[in-house]
């Protein structure tokens, strides 16, 4: 899985090289075939160092990155996720179960939230720094209610401790987008549709670290006991991924950029031990 995620950045960071010196305007499948040709032809030490001088660059230039540019980012990023994904209208029966779980916390703890199903199956949810929780039909299939919750009180503690806000930080600093803004001084960020998709593809590759998730295990915790939720639903939810690791290919992102969940439920079980 690890070096399927990496062939799929090493594409990324070719395609929108392709898409930049044709204007950006190259279409999907040619530059695909460009990213595809240029990989084969044995560029990849060339590219590798060109991507640190650019990366040089970028660690520069990200200094001038201010929240309310990558605010803007995170909003664009998060449109363009529910354009291409297969966002679940109001009235399925996963938007309503979302929408009656989430409607009490669209302003929890200082931070302004929306909530919204995607209809794929993976097991799946992630949040980004704009405030945007996204669930996935997979995960919502294997939680009951309370855990549900309880998965939901980690991802806000993502956006409440601002994890969402480095790792956007971290993916954009290096991104063709953020040189094409810089490049054009003076004007908001406004990104087309293939630097937003390469955007996505290293936010998948920065994951968390194991201090922010814990972090964010702890904040769901107390997030559970704030609203009088079940506190062992959090242990039980993690149970229920342990048991699932292992049968699945690990591209979901509840699997792979989390920690070993059984650990994760092990904690959860103690920590909320002296909770009721
Ligand atoms: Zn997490």
């Amino acid at each position: 899985m690890q070096k399927m995620s990496y062939i799929a950045l090493a594409c990324a960071l070719a395609l929108t090289g392709c898409a930049t010196t044709e204007g950006g305007s190259a279409s999907g499948l040619s530059a695909v075939s460009s990213a595809l040709s240029s990989t084969g032809a044995g560029g990849t030490g060339a590219s590798k160092s060109e991507n640190k001088v650019g990366a040089a660059l970028d660690v520069f230039k990200a200094a001038t990155v201010s929240d309310e540019e990558l605010k803007s980012v995170a909003l664009q990023y998060r449109a363009y996720g529910d354009r291409t994904e297969q966002l679940a209208p109001p009235k399925n029966k996963y938007a309503q179960r979302l929408e009656r779980l989430t409607r009490k916390h669209v302003n929890e703890d200082g931070l302004k939230l929306n909530f919204k199903a995607y209809l794929s199956k993976d097991v799946n949810a992630n949040a980004t720094a704009d405030g945007s929780i996204r669930v996935y039909a997979g995960l919502m299939d294997m939680m009951n209610d309370q855990e549900l919750l309880g998965v939901i009180g980690h991802e806000i503690g993502h956006v409440k401790h601002a994890h969402t806000m480095s790792a956007m930080r971290t993916a954009y600093m290096a991104s063709a987008g953020r040189k094409a803004v810089a490049a054009s001084s003076g004007t908001a960020a406004k990104l087309a549709d293939s630097d937003l998709g390469e955007l996505g593809e290293k936010l998948l590759n920065s994951q968390f670290s194991q201090s922010q998730e814990t972090e964010s295990d702890d904040y769901g915790l107390a997030f559970m006991q704030k609203h009088k939720y079940s506190v062992k639903a959090m242990e039980s939810a993690f149970r229920k991924l342990a048991a699932l690791s292992g049968k699945q290919g690990g591209m979901d992102q509840m699997l792979s950029s989390h920690p070993d969940p059984g650990a994760r439920a092990d904690r959860m079980r103690e920590k909320s031990a002296g909770k009721k």
